[in-house]
């Protein structure tokens, strides 16, 4: 393709919220053979919202969000958002700012697990069952049962510690985006593989899979397990894609021959990536791979 087409294909991407890094970033994009999309945000609405609590001890609903909430204030997880969002309801309507909140100290981030913090003198962990294992935080059989009701139902269950104890599970949905199913069917009649990969657990995971037609489904997955993944890919001498929004998705963003961010997503998977996806919509995946195929493909 002369510079000429390269400058036309990435005005054309442009003017549709496909922002395609230079001629390199065109260039590869054609030969993509195999896409791994993360989930949250990027297949899925990734504005999650709670749908219900199940309580496992004598504690006011309002008590256990507000100490849940704070401990999750600093997060930027969109599960971190459904959570204080929901708080705020709790608060009841035109609760706009998160003064009631008491303050968080010793706040922690734990990328794939949740967050941990000190909140009224008590500690907290919000987060998986990861999360409470690495913090010697004991999961019943009642709690591990609620929590697979939760997950075959394609929701994310979030716990919530308070003193080393879990006291409640957060039940978050977050809807598929309408186009995801239609996409990755598309995908597949291009030729190209899909796999999803998540940090979500397996109920979840593979509940949401099925409901988007993806047959390659790696869950519970630490975030450097995206990026690993993309390597073995790559190791067979495929072209791999990597479509993903979060900050965890940056080093698979990198890794792989075509990153692509989606959404307005976080600055750090936006300049981790090749190609930006403005309008957050997965169609762009198939716009960007048309439009190198289109410019790096001879007039046959
Ligand atoms: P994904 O790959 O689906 O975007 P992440 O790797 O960001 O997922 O998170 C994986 C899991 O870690 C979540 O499903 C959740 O159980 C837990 N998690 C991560 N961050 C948070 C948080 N801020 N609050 C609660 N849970 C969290
Ligand atoms: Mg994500």
């Amino acid at each position: 393709a002369t510079p000429t087409a390269v400058m036309v294909a990435t005005g054309k991407g442009a003017a549709q919220g496909v922002l395609i890094k230079g001629g390199n970033a065109l260039e590869s994009a054609q030969k993509v053979k195999y896409i791994v999309f993360d989930k949250t945000g990027t297949l899925t609405s990734g504005e999650p919202v709670v749908v219900g609590t199940k309580l496992f001890q004598n504690v006011a609903l309002k008590v256990f969000f507000d100490l849940v909430a704070s401990a999750e204030v600093n997060s930027e997880h969109p599960l971190a958002k459904a959570i204080i969002e929901y708080a705020k309801s709790l608060q009841g309507t035109g609760c706009k700012d998160l003064l009631w909140l008491p303050e968080v100290k010793d706040f922690k981030s734990i990328a794939g697990q949740g967050v941990t913090g000190e909140v009224s003198g008590k500690r907290i962990c919000v987060g998986n069952t990861r999360l409470m294992a690495e913090n010697g935080i004991m999961v019943s059989l009642d709690v591990a049962e609620q929590l697979k009701e939760t997950e075959v139902m394609a929701r994310t269950g979030v716990l919530g510690a308070i003193g080393g104890e879990i006291v409640g599970l957060i039940s978050i949905a977050d809807p598929v985006k309408p186009e995801a199913a239609a996409v990755i069917s598309y995908l597949k009649s291009m030729g190209i593989h899909s796999l999803m990969v998540t940090g979500d657990n397996w109920g979840t995971a593979r509940a949401i899979a099925r409901e988007i037609g993806i047959d390659n489904v790696i869950a519970e997955a630490q975030p450097s397990v995206k990026a690993e993944k993309i390597k073995e890919l790559q190791a067979t001498g495929m072209a791999v894609a990597m479509v993903g929004d979060g900050i965890n998705d940056s080093p698979a963003l990198v890794a792989a021959d075509v990153g692509m961010a989606i959404g307005a997503g976080t600055d750090i998977a936006v300049e981790a990536a090749d190609i930006v996806l403005m309008k957050n919509n997965l169609e762009d995946v198939v716009t960007a791979i048309d439009l190198s195929r289109k410019t790096f493909t001879r007039i046959r």
